[in-house]
Order: C-alpha cells, then structure tokens, then sequence
C-alpha cells in the first residue's frame, strides 16, 4: 500500500514539473529528489529506483538520449514529413509571431497583453480625420455615386487627391502622411460607415499595392520618382495578381515575362516580355500605374543559370505600348473602379521590376511580407466601421419605429438581433484597435492578420444580415433613403478579396499558425534542413524533447482545467472578467494539445484535413478575439456601462470555442484517440453558455438610448447632424422621439386615451390649441414627426426612373 502512495507520488511530482514545464534536466532531479525521500522512508526499494533509472539515464544523458533515440526519431522525422513547396515555405517564413505565440504557448501571459500600449492618434491624425475625413463623408451621395454615376463624381476624386488619402501608408520625405496603422484604421472605418465606394477606393492604395511594395523594396530611382507622385495623387496605383486561372492559387499565374533583348526608346537593352491576363483588378479602370505580378523566365540565360526565376513584381505605366485596360467589371452593385488588365508580348525594361534586377524571383516572398501587414488593417478596419455605424443606426431605427403601438425594438425577437449587432461592433473594433497596434510595433503578424481578416469580414456579414432584418421593408427599398442596401449586395465582396474566406479559415489560420506560432514545430523543421550532421542532431534534439514536454505540459494542464476549470488558477483581475482569463487560459492548453497530438497521429495528413485544421484555427481564433475584447475593456477604464458588450463578446467567443473543440473531437478520424483526447479535455461536457436573455436586453437598451456607453460604441464614425446625413438624421429622430414621448404621454393622460404614436404634427396642433402642451413642445412634436416620417419611409420611382442611363439612350435611339 505504502509502495502505490509513493508511486502516486512520484507521478504527481512528475505532473506538476510538466505542469511547471521545469525541463527535462530539472524533472529528473526532482523525482531523483522524492524518490530518495520514498527510499528513506523505507517505501521505495531497488525495483522502484531500476525503473527510474531506466527511464532517467537515456532520457537525461545526453550523449546516450542522441544516439539511441533521437537519431531515430529524426530519421522517422524525415520520412513522415511532406516537402513543402516554396511558396508555401515563403508564406511560412514572412510575417512576425506576435500574441499568436501566446496563445499556442499554452499559457498566455496576461501581464503582457495588458503591457501592450493603447493605440492613440497623433494631432495630425485627428485633425485630419476631423477635418478631411469628416468633409469627405459629407460630400457623399451614395445614390448618386451607387445608381447615377456607377462612380465617385469628380470633386470627390480630387478632394481625395488634394488631402492625400491615398498616401496614409507613403512616408512624409515623400509628400505622404505616413499615418500609424491604427491612425488608417481610424480613417477607414469612417469612411466605410459611410459609402463602401468611398472607403474601397481609399483603402486600396494604402494596402497591398505600387505604394506599399515601393516603399519596402523599391530601388532608390523608383521610390524618388513614383512615391512623391502617387502621395500627391498624380499617379493612382492598382495591384494585378488574379487572373481567370489562378485565383486562390495565385502561386499558379500563368501570366510570364520573359527576359530578351528588345528596342526600348531606340536602343536595344535588356527587357522583358510580358503576356498577362488579370481581372478583378481594383482601380485597374483608372490606374495610371499597375502593379503586376508574373513568373519571370530567363530561357537564354541572359541573367544567369536559372531559367525559372519566379513570381517577379514590376510597374508597369498606363500608357506602356499593347496594355488592354480600362474596362469595368461591376461587384455586387458597389461601383468602385474594378476590372480586367491584359497584355500580350509587352517589352519593357528590366527596371520596371520592383526593386530592380536583384529582385527578380522575389515577388511571392514581397507579396506575402505586405499581405501579413495590409490584411491586418484595410478589410478588418471597413468591416468594423460598417458594424458600428449599423450599430448605431439599427438601434435608432428600432426604437423609433414601432408596430403593435411599440417600438420594434422592445420586441424580445428584435433585441436578439440587436444584441449580437452591438456586441459584434464592439468585439469588432477591439480587435481592429489591438491589432493595428501590433502593426504600428512593428510586428507583420501574418497569422493574425488572416484571423483579423476572416472573422471581422464574417462578423460584418452577420451584423448587415441582422440589421437589414429589423429594418424590414425599408432596407430592402432601394433609394436615396436607404442606408444598408448597398453594404448588405456588397458584403460578400470583402468575403472574397484578400484571399477568400474558406480558404483563410480551412488553410491559412490554423495551417501558418502551427507552423509559425507552435514554439517547436518550425524549430524542428529548420534542424531536420540543417546540412550539418552533428549540427541537425543536437538541434533536432533540443527542439524535439523540447516539443515532447511541451507537448505533455499541455496535457496536464488540460487534465488540470477539466476538473478545475481553472478556478483556482491567477487571472490579472479579480472582478467578473476573472473566469474568462482563467477559461482562455485552458483553452490555450486545449489548443496546444490537440495541435500536438493532431501532428503527431495525422502528420503531413493534417494539411489535408481542412475541416479540422479550420476548428484549430477557430480555438485559436477566439483566443485572440476574446483577448482583444478584454484589452478593449481594460483600456477603456473597465466601465460597467460597457460590461454588457464585453460580456457578449466574450460569452459568445467561448460558447464558439467549446463548439469547436466539440467538433474537433467529434470528427478526429482515429476514434480511440479522439475519446482519449475528450477525456483529458472536456470530459464532462460543456462549461460555457451562450449570452443570456438578460444580457441581451441590456444591449438592446444600450443600442436604442443615447449614452456614453453608445456613443463609444459608435467612436469615430461619421454621424454629423448637418442635413443630408442619413445617419445623423436617424441620431436626431431618435434623441426627439425620446423627449416626444413624456409630452405624448401626458397628452394620453389629459385625453383620457391610448393614442398612436403617429401624426404628431396634428396631435401637436390639437393639443397646443387644448391647452396641453406649450409653444416649444409642439415644435418638437412637429420635428419629431418629420423625422419619424423620413426615417420609416423609403423611396418610390416612376417607371422610367428605374430604366439605366444607358437602356434609356439605347431606347432613344432606337425610337428615332
Ligand atoms: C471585388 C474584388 C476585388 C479584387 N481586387 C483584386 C486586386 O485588386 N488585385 C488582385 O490581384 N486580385 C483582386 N481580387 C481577387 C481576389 O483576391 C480573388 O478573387 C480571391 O483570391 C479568390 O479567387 P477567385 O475569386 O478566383 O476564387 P477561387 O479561387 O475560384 O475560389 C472559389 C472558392 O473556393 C475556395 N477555395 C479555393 N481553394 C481552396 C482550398 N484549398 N481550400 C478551401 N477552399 C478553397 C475559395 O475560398 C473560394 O470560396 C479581387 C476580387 C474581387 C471579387
């Protein structure tokens, strides 16, 4: 009996120095150290201290451990181990490991996500989203821009040219503004709340793009001649990757250049040939400068031994002989400038090539090194605005509309959706603020900026989805009138761009983050490449031993969190948002663990298992997103009044976090490992509940009544009360019918009747002539009815108004 103590014992010293992760050297020591303990005590004999030293010496010698069992291990590494591609190895080696280490750490470090500065704007930055920003937004028609032009009208061009809003990303030495990231994040998601036109056609130059690639890798000569230009809006840049057969796949272009001697401006010089077929090209119709990638080849040698040299980037001038370009494509009833560029046989200089000669076959790497910056910023930032700006104005919309003699947004089936429309706002910005401020530390966080780029532009799709259902009618009624038509046709455009969002999910999250995040899977890798025989084996054996008791950390930790559920574990604060770092804290382990053992029984199978690796990256994913939401929490002072939307954002994330490990579980092909891993995991079922009810309501109330708390939720959008504002107009029906509704009540009570609340203006005149109400109530009365009427109704046409400009002219003609 003593013996089976000592043993459980033993095994417990060995699962807190795991938990502890104390290493190898330091595990033996300490079990060496009970054991003696056992012996001394009479209960631990010589069949005891032969297994220990059984397991101890090969494990703890080292010379021992690396002949007899990492060389095998090594060579069975070798053999399971798919080759990687060198696009994929590429996109593996760009971009910086950011919080995204933290959370495959198994054990997030708190103190350092709270350290991480808060992201704050330069004056300049405010003046100019104040000044510039708030005049654009202004300026905006969108029925005009949607349904008239198919286009910005000209003034807004060159208010956009002259204020430099395509040159946020262009350092100052060059004439641009060289904002933070998070101060273009501020910009964009202004814009977006506004007009999706607008706010594309900003955002693309400022991303991916002749801009950003000249400003990294551009030769001297390139960046003095086009960098002042594109900041003064003198030249207007696209990026052309896609073509008809390679979209996902872009690696596969079958766009070329080929290197050849050729006559440029009546000499002969070495160039290139260029035969491309691009399309979706955003700006292509307008660019005056086309960023263009293609597989550079080099079949006479003329730049060396390599034939093949690889995706190459080059800029190509609008007006270069034989460019097909200017056509339009025409996105989902959201007319930004888009289109098709082709070209066939094109000569131009080798200098063309971004970065010169030396650059050649440096395309892919170029592009994924921006991607990882750019997709943190552009699309998360107009996803998060047009959430917030549809937050407000749904929230308006609901409490001044009502049916069933109350507004619809009292209703228990209408607070479901505004809730998820508010807590997904704010969850949404948290994430944009705390990211874009990784950007501006100079991080390229390229898993993060998939995970920022595929669950912001999903979120945003839920959030129109939901708002156009409380609207009813009146969203689907396009016209002057309507304010989420057009983003709701449009949300699937931000879906596909920047790498379409099955394939961000099912590939990219999880796929680069084991990679790139685990502390040991890339260590493994790069050793296993090391040329050096004895080289590759120590470092081989550091990272795999360091990856074994990693791997068993985590499994104790689980263990640990399962029957725990982490109560008893530190959390950086110990008010109501305690249980959600205690609960992350296991779910990093849970991530951790599953990766390990997926790795390890699946091996290069995993690649292939899409539906897994998507629910890896979704834990993975709600780690960051419910750390960004507590960051946000913190930072703003830890206000009660905003602790409703916290809440939401951080139930729902875990709810979904659990659903996917559940899933995860559910779909493991080796059953037996599957219930072994749900033993150690989640052996009693779910521990997190979705939002309740109650929580619902209160950001129901949050979105319908004006407050700090719902004006923070709406920070920095454009919400003017100047006439034209469809927005700001909806934000001044509501503040009138919330004081309307006392002087109406009292109106019902003098009458001795329940009346509607409709047609204030006559009930005004009633009442102020019955002696109710004074002078300055009925004027409110009749201002409120005004804007009650301008916000339910929606627009109407004749026939002939609804006939496209170009139908009619058709029509015209074919009449005379
Ligand atoms: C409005 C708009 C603007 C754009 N602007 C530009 C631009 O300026 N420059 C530029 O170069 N490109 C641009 N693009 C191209 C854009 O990046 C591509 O559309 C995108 O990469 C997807 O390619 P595809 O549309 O051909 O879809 P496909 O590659 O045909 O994919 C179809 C579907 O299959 C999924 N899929 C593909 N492979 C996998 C996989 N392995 N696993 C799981 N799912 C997979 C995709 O996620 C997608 O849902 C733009 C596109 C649009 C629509």
């Amino acid at each position: 009996m003593a013996e089976f103590v000592w043993f459980l014992i033993v095994l417990l010293t060995l699962c807190v120095a795991s938990y502890k992760r104390l290493g190898l050297v330091n595990t033996i020591a300490l079990t060496a150290g009970v054991m003696i303990i056992g012996t001394l005590f009479g209960d631990i004999g010589w069949l005891g201290w032969l297994v220990f030293l059984a397991l101890a010496i090969p494990l703890g010698v080292s010379d021992i451990r690396k002949t007899h069992i990492t060389k095998k291990l090594l060579a069975f590494y070798k053999k399971v181990m798919p080759e990687m591609s060198r696009t994929e190895q590429e996109a593996i080696d760009a971009g910086t490991v950011w919080w995204d280490g933290d959370i495959f750490s198994g054990k997030p470090d708190w103190d350092k996500l709270h350290g991480i500065p808060k992201g704050r704007l330069t004056p300049e930055e405010q003046a100019f989203l104040d000044g510039p920003v708030e005049e654009v937004c202004g300026m905006v028609d969108e029925w005009e821009i949607n349904h008239k032009l198919a286009d910005m009208p000209p003034e807004i061009w060159e208010f956009l040219k002259k204020h430099k809003f395509f040159a946020m990303i262009i350092k100052k030495k060059y004439g641009g503004l060289e904002f933070s990231a998070y101060a273009q994040s501020r910009v964009l998601q202004k814009l977006a709340g506004t007009s999706a036109v607008l706010s594309s056609t900003v955002g693309v130059p400022n991303s991916l793009g002749p801009g950003e690639l000249l400003g990294h890798y551009g030769t001297k000569e390139q960046q003095d001649y086009y960098l002042p230009r594109l900041a003064s809006g003198e030249e207007i840049p696209c990026f052309a990757l896609t073509g008809p057969e390679a979209g996902s796949d872009a690696g596969a272009i079958p766009d070329v250049g080929v290197v050849c001697k050729g006559e440029w401006k009546g000499e002969e010089i070495l160039g290139m040939r260029l035969t491309f077929d691009k399309r979706y090209i955003t700006l292509a119709p307008v660019a005056t400068v086309i960023g263009l990638a293609f597989k550079l080849q080099d079949p006479d040698g003329l730049l060396g031994d390599n034939a093949d040299l690889g995706i190459t980037c080059a800029l190509i001038p609008r007006d270069t002989k034989g460019l097909d370009i200017g056509r339009r494509h025409f996105p989902l009833n959201t007319p930004f400038q888009n289109g098709p560029i082709r070209g066939e046989d094109i000569f131009v200089p080798l200098d063309y090539i971004i970065g010169g000669q030396k650059m050649a076959g440096q395309g892919w790497r170029m592009l994924v090194e921006c991607l990882s910056v750019g997709r943190c910023i552009t699309l998360p930032s107009t996803a998060a605005g047009g959430a917030k700006t549809c937050a407000l104005a749904t929230g308006a919309y609901a409490r001044i509309r009502r049916q069933f003699r109350l507004p619809v947004g009292k209703m228990e089936g209408v607070e479901e959706m505004l809730a998820r429309i508010g807590g997904n706002a704010y969850l949404m910005d948290a994430v944009t603020r705390f990211s874009t401020v990784g950007v501006d530390l100079g991080e390229k966080p390229s898993v993060v900026s998939a995970i920022c780029k595929y669950h912001l532009t999903e979120k945003m799709r839920q959030v129109i989805n939901d708002a156009m259902d409380v609207h009813g009618g009146k969203g689907i009624m396009l016209g002057p009138n309507n304010y989420l038509g057009r983003a709701y046709e449009g949300a699937p455009i931000s879906i596909t761009v920047e790498g379409a969002n099955i394939l961000t999910r099912n590939m990219m999250i999880f796929g680069q983050g084991a990679m790139r995040c685990h502390p040991y899977v890339l260590k493994e890798i790069e050793a296993a490449a090391k040329e050096d025989r004895q080289e590759q084996l120590d470092d081989f054996d550091k990272a795999v031993f360091g990856h074994i008791g990693f791997a068993l950390s985590n499994k104790v930790r689980s263990l640990w969190f399962a029957f725990t559920s982490n109560y008893f574990s530190s959390a950086p604060f110990s008010d109501d948002t305690a249980r959600y770092y205690k609960l992350l804290k296991g779910y990093s382990a849970n991530l951790a663990f599953m990766t390990d053992v997926s790795m390890g029984v699946l091996g290069g199978d995993l690649k292939r298992k899409e539906r897994l690796s998507a629910r890896l990256g979704d834990v993975l994913s709600g780690i960051y997103l419910a750390s960004a939401t507590l960051k946000r929490y913190d930072e703003e002072g830890r206000l009660q009044e905003d602790a409703p939307m916290m809440h939401w954002a951080l139930q729902t994330t875990l709810f979904d976090i659990e659903t996917a490990i559940i899933d995860f579980l559910d779909n493991f092909p080796s059953r037996p490992v599957a219930l072994a891993m749900k033993a150690i995991i989640i052996p009693f079922g779910r521990r997190c509940e979705k939002p309740s009810d109650r929580l619902e309501h209160k950001i129901a109330n949050i979105l319908q009544q004006p407050s700090a708390a719902r004006a923070r939720l709406g920070d920095g959008q454009y919400l003017s009360r100047e006439e034209g504002s469809l927005f700001g107009d909806l934000e001044q029906t509501l503040d009138n019918v919330l004081k309307c509704e006392p002087v109406f009540e009292r109106i019902c009570k003098e009458k001795g009747q329940k009346l509607p609340f409709t047609r204030l203006d006559k009930l005004a005149d009633e009442a102020l002539s019955d002696g109710i109400i004074n002078d300055d109530e009925a004027a409110l009365m009749r201002e409120t009815e005004a804007g009650r009427l301008r916000t339910i109704n929606v627009d109407d046409f004749d026939h002939e108004e609804l006939i496209a400009a170009s139908a009619k002219k058709q029509k015209g003609k074919s009449a005379a």
